[in-house]
C-alpha cells in the first residue's frame, strides 16, 4: 500500500512501480522533515518482497488518492491498483540510515492500466530499450545493474563503495550521490522481467461472502466470514460489521446478505481430555511468585483469589462445574440463546487510526442499561425489552459479585445486601469474538466506574492475562518520562530504595526505556466461568488481555455507572430500572 509521506524517488507509472520496502518515515523533530526512522532491520515487507521475487508469487498494489505520484486523479481514498511482480531489492543511504528501496513490475503487461492518465500512452513499452548497464564492485565483487543515470554504484551495504559514484580519478574517493538530483535510469526503470508465469490472470476480489453458502458449524465466525469482502454490486470492499450479516456500506449501494448460522452446541465446547463433571473443576491457572493465590470452593464453583502486593483490591477467576452450566438459564442455554438471537452486536466505530475513513474494533460489542463511556450514548439499548441472555446476565452476575465481596469482607452476604443493592450492576456490555479476534491489553479504570466488575464468560476458551503496566514496571514512560509513583512490589528494580528513585533522575537508576512486564496472572476462562475484578488500583497499575482459541466466543460484562458522572449529551433516554431478577447461585443443585 502506498499513499501520503511518499519518498524522494518514489515512482509510479502504469507498469512500473519503485518504494522503499520498510520502516517508517518520522518527523524529524527539530528540522520537521520527514526522514528515515532508523536502520531497517530484515522487515517483514522486505522478506515477503523477497519471496515475491524467487516464488514468482505476483502481489497486489493498493495506492491512496493522496500519493503524489500517481499518474492520475484516483477515484476513492484507497484504489486497488493490479498484481505486480517483485524484481529488484537494494539498499541505498538515507539521512545516514541505510534503508531498501525495490522495484515492481506490472504482473499482466497485456492488461490496460486504469490509473493511468486519460489520453496519455506510455511512452516506453516494458524491454523496449537497451538491456540495464551491470558493473561488477571493484571492492566486493558484486555485479549489479545501474539504477541510477549518474553513474553505477555498489548497493551492498557492508561494502566500503557502498553508495559512493566511481571518483573522477583513479586515485580519489568515491563520493555520495547528490540525493535531489538522483534520477533513474530509462534502461533499469523500463526493463523487462520474465517469468514463468507471465500474462496469468488472477481475481483481484475476494468472494468470502459466498464461500460455502450452507451452515457448515462455525463456518461464518471465521476469519475468512469476518475479515471482509467486495460488495458484488458495487465494487467497495466492506468490513464485516454486522454479527448476523454482509451489508454494503456505500449509500445508495443495497447489498445485504445474511450469514447461514449453524448453532454450535455447548457439548462441542468440552474438552474431552478434562472432563467436566458435577464435581469442583480443576484449575489451569498460573501466576507469578510475587502475587497472592488463595483458594476456595463453594457452590459449584472453584474460586481462585489473586491478591497482589501494595493493591487494594484482587481479582478473583471463578471457575464453574458442569452442575452451574448445565442449569436450566445457565451458561449452555445462554451460549445458544446468543446464537439464537440478534442482541445487536456490531463493530463500532474507533476515534482515530492512522488509515483514512473509519477503523472499528476488531470484535463485535453492544452496550445495554446505562451508556459506558467508550460507547457513543446512541449505541446503548435499554434493559426493557432485552431477550433472556442479556437481563439473566445482570441477575446472574449479581449474585457472584455480592458473594465474593462478603467474602472478602468476611460477613455473610445478606450483612452487604443492602450496600450493594445502592451499586448495583446496571450495565450489562456484550462483546462477541469470532476466530481471531481479541482485545490487547487495556484497563477497564474509567472515573464514574464502581470498584466492582465481573464478567461471564461463554462459549470459546479463552486466555486472559494481566500484567503490570509498562511505565509502572520499568519505573519509565515510553516516552522517557520518570514515573513518580511510588514502586510496587513486582516492578523492575523494586529493591532501589524508594527515596533514591525521587531524588535521582530517571537514567541515573538505569531506567531507560518502559519494558512490557510479564504475564503476573493468566487465567484459563472456560465456558461458564466468571471473573470479578475488584478496586480501582488494578485497573491503575496493571492491564489485562484476552485472547481465545475457537470460532466463538462472548463476554458478558456488568458494571456499575454512576449516572452523574456521564455528560448530559451521554445520558440515557430511557429509565434505567433496578435489576428485578433474583438469582441465587447458593440455591443451584439443591434440588
Ligand atoms: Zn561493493
Ligand atoms: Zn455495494
Ligand atoms: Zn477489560
Amino acid at each position: 500500500m502506498f499513499d501520503k509521506g511518499a519518498h524522494d524517488r518514489d515512482y509510479i507509472d502504469s507498469t512500473v512501480v519503485i518504494a522503499r520496502a520498510s520502516g517508517g518515515m518520522v518527523r524529524d523533530k527539530t528540522t520537521g522533515e520527514m526522514r528515515m526512522g532508523g536502520d531497517q532491520k530484515e522487515h517483514h515487507t522486505v522478506s515477503s518482497f523477497r519471496n515475491s521475487m524467487m516464488y514468482f508469487n505476483p502481489v497486489v498494489i493498493i495506492a491512496g488518492d493522496q500519493n503524489p505520484r500517481m499518474p492520475s486523479k484516483v477515484p476513492h481514498a484507497y484504489c486497488v491498483l493490479d498484481y505486480f511482480k517483485g524484481t529488484h531489492i537494494w539498499s541505498e543511504k538515507s539521512g545516514g540510515y541505510i534503508m531498501h528501496r525495490c522495484r515492481f513490475e506490472k504482473f499482466n503487461a497485456t492488461k490496460p492500466s486504469w490509473w493511468q492518465a486519460q489520453g496519455t500512452e506510455d511512452s516506453v513499452t516494458l524491454g523496449a530499450l537497451a538491456k540495464p548497464f551491470k558493473q561488477s564492485c571493484k571492492h566486493c565483487g558484486t555485479v549489479s545493474e545501474q539504477v541510477y543515470l549518474q553513474g553505477w554504484m555498489c548497493l551492498q551495504p557492508a561494502c566500503e563503495s557502498f553508495w559512493k559514484l566511481p571518483p573522477l580519478s583513479s586515485d580519489a574517493e568515491g563520493l555520495e550521490p547528490d540525493k535531489k538530483s538522483l534520477e533513474y535510469d530509462p534502461r533499469f526503470l523500463k526493463q523487462k522481467t520474465r517469468w514463468p508465469i507471465d500474462d496469468s490472470i488472477y481475481p483481484l476480489t475476494s468472494d468470502s461472502a459466498s464461500l460455502s453458502n450452507q451452515s457448515v458449524l462455525g463456518e461464518d465466525c471465521s476469519l475468512a466470514y469476518w475479515r471482509g469482502i467486495m460488495c458484488p454490486y458495487c465494487g467497495r470492499c466492506n468490513s464485516r460489521l454486522h454479527w448476523t450479516a454482509w451489508k454494503c456500506e456505500n449509500k445508495g449501494c443495497s447489498f445485504f446478505k445474511k450469514v447461514p448460522h449453524a448453532i454450535i452446541p455447548p457439548t462441542s465446547l468440552r474438552d474431552p481430555y478434562f472432563p467436566l463433571s458435577t464435581q469442583y473443576t480443576l484449575s489451569k491457572d498460573t501466576h507469578l511468585l510475587y502475587v497472592g493465590l488463595h483458594v476456595s470452593f463453594a457452590h459449584n464453583y472453584r474460586i481462585n483469589k489473586y491478591t497482589i502486593p501494595g493493591i487494594d483490591g484482587f481479582v478473583v477467576h471463578m471457575i464453574a462445574n458442569q452442575t452451574v452450566i448445565e442449569e436450566p438459564g445457565g451458561a449452555d442455554d445462554m451460549f445458544v440463546a446468543l446464537q439464537e438471537t440478534d442482541i445487536g452486536l456490531r463493530r463500532r466505530a474507533l476515534k482515530s487510526g492512522v488509515l483514512k475513513g473509519d477503523n472499528y474494533t476488531r470484535h463485535f460489542l453492544v452496550n445495554y442499561g446505562m451508556p459506558y463511556k467508550f460507547i457513543a450514548a446512541t449505541d446503548s439499548v435499554s434493559f426493557e425489552g432485552a431477550v433472556r441472555p442479556v437481563t439473566d446476565t445482570r441477575s446472574r452476575l449479581n449474585w457472584p459479585a455480592k458473594y465474593i465481596l462478603a467474602q472478602h469482607q468476611g460477613k455473610p452476604v445478606r450483612e452487604i445486601e443492602a450496600d450493594w443493592k445502592a451499586k448495583e450492576f446496571n450495565e450489562v456490555l456484550a462483546l462477541g469474538y469470532f476466530e481471531d479476534q481479541k482485545i490487547s491489553y487495556h484497563d477497564d479504570g474509567e472515573s464514574g466506574l464502581g470498584s466492582t466488575i465481573a464478567t461471564l464468560s461463554l462459549g470459546a476458551p479463552g486466555t486472559m492475562r494481566l500484567r503490570m503496566k509498562a511505565r509502572h514496571h520499568s519505573g519509565i514512560s515510553s516516552k522517557g518520562l520518570y514515573n513518580d509513583n511510588p514502586p510496587m512490589p513486582g516492578c523492575d528494580k523494586y529493591d532501589a530504595p524508594y527515596q533514591a528513585h525521587l531524588k535521582e533522575v530517571a537514567k541515573d537508576l538505569g531506567f531507560t526505556a518502559a519494558r512490557n512486564a510479564p504475564d503476573a496472572i493468566s487465567m484459563m476462562l472456560g465456558h461458564g466461568d466468571v471473573v470479578i475484578m475488584h478496586g480501582a488500583a488494578i485497573q491503575k497499575y496493571y492491564e489485562h488481555a484476552v485472547e481465545h482459541e475457537g470460532k466463538l466466543r462472548f463476554a458478558l460484562t456488568c458494571r456499575y455507572i454512576d449516572p452523574d458522572s456521564l455528560p448530559d449529551k451521554d445520558k440515557p433516554t430511557y429509565k434505567v430500572r433496578p435489576n428485578s431478577g433474583n438469582y441465587d447461585g447458593a440455591a443451584v443443585g439443591r434440588g
